[in-house]
C-alpha cells in the first residue's frame, strides 16, 4: 500500500513552474508550466501504481530540469559516429567537405544569382551552376539535379515511360532501406514494369524477348546494397546500349550510389564509376549526391541532351527540385573532383572509406591513452580490431579492416552502457560486439576524440 508521504513531496505545479523559472529566466513560461504539470502527474500516477515509494523535493526538481533541457534543446543535432558505418543514412549519409559549407553558408545569408543571367540580366536557370561541371566531370551531354536519387528515378521514369512499358531484370528490382523499391517507384511514375530474367540470371535475349510496341525504354538499377553471387548472369549496360538502340528505345541507368572515382585504387571492391556508365553510351544515368560522392542530398541525373531536356520540360521536375542551399554545396563539392588526389583528402566520405586501419588504429590509441589517463573506476578499455562497413547502400561487400575501443564496465549489462553513451550530449552512437561496447574509430573525427573521454567520465558524474 502507497503510503501518504511520497505526494507531499510533489510541489504545486505553479511553485513548481516558477522554481523551473528561477533556474531558467530565458525560458518560456507556458513550456515551464507544461513541464511542471506533466512532470507532477506523473509522478502522482507513478506512487498511486506503487512504482515509487520514495520522493523528495529535489528529484522532484531534478526531474523537471531534466524534461526542460530536453524540451530546450534542438530536435536535430550533431552525434559521434562510432559505428563505423561511413554512410550512415540514420546519422545523416555524408559529411560535408569544409569547402561544401563555406559555400553554402554564404548563399544562405545573402541574395544570389540562383535563377538570374548575371551576363544578360534576365532570367536564369538554377541548374546552371553545376550543369557544365557535371559533364565536365562525366563526359555527359547534358545533366540536371533534383532533391534526391529517388526523385531523379521517379522523374526520369515518369518523363520517358508513362503509360509504357519498361524492362528491368528480375535481378534488379530493388529495396533501398527507406521503402524506396523499383517495382513500386515504376507504379508510381506511371510507367510499366516489364521484368525479365530469373533472380539469379538474366540474359540478353530475355530483354530481347520482352521488347514490343509498347515498350519505352530499358532500365538497368545497379545492385548497391546487395551482391548476387554464385551461378549468375547480368547484362552489362554496354549490351543493352546496343540492343536498346538497335529497336530505338533508350537505356536508363539507376546507379544509386554513383562514384567518380575508382575505389579498387583503394583496396576496396570496384564500383562502374559515372564516367565510365555514360562512356558506355547509356541514355540517361541516375545517381545520390550523399552517397559515395560525398556531398549534400541531391539526385544527380546526367546523359544525352534529347533526354535531359524532356526531364527539364516534365511540371513534376518543379515538385522534387533542388534548393539553393544543396546546389551551393554541390557545386563546391563537385569543383573538388577536378583533382582526384585532392578530392579523396578533401571530401570526408572519401576520406573516412579509403583511410588505412593503421590510421584508424592511431585515433583508437589516442583514445585509449587518454582514457587510461582518467583512471575511470570500473571502465575497462581495450584496442580490438574489426571490420567498418561502407554503408548508404553501397559496396555490400566491403568490410574495411578497422580498430575499435571495447568498452565494458563492471557489474553493467552493455546494452545499459550504450544507453549511457547515447543519452550524452552529443549523442555517442556505438555497437555492441561480443557483450562489449564498441567504438569503431574510423568514424569517430579526431576532434571527437577528447569529447569522447569527457562524456565516459560524466556518466559517473566526474
Ligand atoms: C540509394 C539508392 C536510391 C535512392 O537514392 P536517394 O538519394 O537516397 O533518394 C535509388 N536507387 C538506388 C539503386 C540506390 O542505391
Amino acid at each position: 500500500m502507497a503510503s501518504e508521504r511520497p505526494f507531499r513531496a510533489i510541489p504545486a505545479v505553479h511553485e513548481l513552474a516558477r522554481d523551473l523559472g528561477q533556474l531558467y529566466p530565458e525560458a518560456p513560461e507556458n513550456l515551464l508550466v507544461m513541464v511542471a504539470r506533466d512532470v507532477t502527474e506523473e509522478l502522482r500516477r507513478e506512487i498511486s501504481a506503487g512504482k515509487r515509494t520514495h520522493l523528495d523535493p529535489q528529484e522532484v526538481l531534478n526531474l523537471a530540469r531534466k524534461r526542460v533541457e530536453e524540451k530546450l534543446a534542438f530536435s536535430l543535432r550533431p552525434v559521434i559516429n562510432a559505428t563505423g558505418v561511413v554512410v550512415h543514412t540514420n546519422l545523416g549519409r555524408s559529411l560535408l567537405p569544409e569547402e561544401a559549407v563555406e559555400a553554402l553558408t554564404e548563399i544562405a545569408a545573402r541574395y544570389s544569382n540562383l535563377e538570374f543571367d548575371l551576363q544578360r540580366g534576365q532570367r536564369g536557370s538554377r541548374y546552371s551552376h553545376v550543369e557544365e561541371i557535371l559533364c565536365e566531370l562525366t563526359g555527359a551531354e547534358e545533366a540536371l539535379v533534383v532533391n534526391n536519387n529517388a526523385a531523379a528515378v521517379l522523374l526520369t521514369l515518369n518523363t520517358l515511360a508513362l503509360g509504357r512499358e519498361v524492362i528491368v531484370s528480375r535481378g534488379e528490382l530493388v529495396e533501398i532501406g527507406g521503402s524506396f523499391r523499383i517495382p513500386d517507384v515504376m507504379v508510381r511514375s506511371g510507367a510499366i514494369l516489364r521484368e525479365v530474367g530469373a533472380t539469379n540470371r538474366t540474359h540478353l535475349r530475355d530483354y530481347e524477348a520482352a521488347i514490343n510496341e509498347n515498350t519505352a525504354l530499358i532500365m538497368k538499377v545497379h545492385k548497391s546494397n546487395f551482391a548476387i553471387v554464385g551461378f549468375s548472369k547480368e547484362v552489362s549496360g554496354a549490351e543493352l546500349v546496343l540492343l536498346g538502340h538497335e529497336h530505338g528505345l533508350p537505356v536508363v541507368e539507376d546507379l544509386g550510389s554513383g562514384c567518380f572515382i575508382d575505389f579498387s585504387r583503394y583496396g576496396l571492391l570496384k564500383e562502374p564509376t559515372v564516367q565510365e556508365v555514360v562512356g558506355a553510351g547509356l541514355d540517361v544515368v541516375t545517381f545520390s549526391g550523399d552517397k559515395l560522392l560525398g556531398g549534400p542530398q541531391a539526385g544527380l541525373i546526367v546523359g544525352r541532351g534529347e533526354f535531359i531536356r524532356r526531364l527539364k520540360k516534365n511540371p513534376l521536375n518543379r515538385a522534387v527540385r533542388i534548393d539553393k542551399l544543396t546546389l551551393a554545396a554541390l557545386e563546391a563539392t563537385l569543383r573538388l573532383y577536378r583533382d582526384l588526389e585532392q578530392a579523396v583528402k578533401r571530401i570526408p566520405t572519401l576520406a573516412l572509406i579509403t583511410m588505412p586501419a593503421s590510421q584508424v588504429k592511431k585515433k583508437a590509441q589516442s583514445l585509449l591513452r587518454r582514457l587510461r589517463k582518467e583512471k575511470i573506476p570500473h571502465l575497462k578499455a581495450r584496442l580490438v580490431k574489426t571490420v567498418s562497413r561502407v554503408g548508404g547502400g553501397a559496396l555490400p561487400l566491403a568490410s574495411p579492416p578497422s580498430y575499435a575501443v571495447a568498452l565494458s564496465v563492471d557489474g553493467w549489462s552493455a546494452a545499459r552502457l550504450e544507453k549511457a553513451l547515447r543519452a550524452s550530449t552529443p549523442p555517442v552512437i556505438s555497437r555492441i560486439e561480443a557483450d562489449k561496447v564498441y567504438l569503431d574509430m574510423r568514424t569517430v573525427l579526431p576532434e571527437e576524440i577528447n569529447l569522447i573521454v569527457r562524456l565516459l567520465k560524466k556518466i559517473w558524474g566526474e
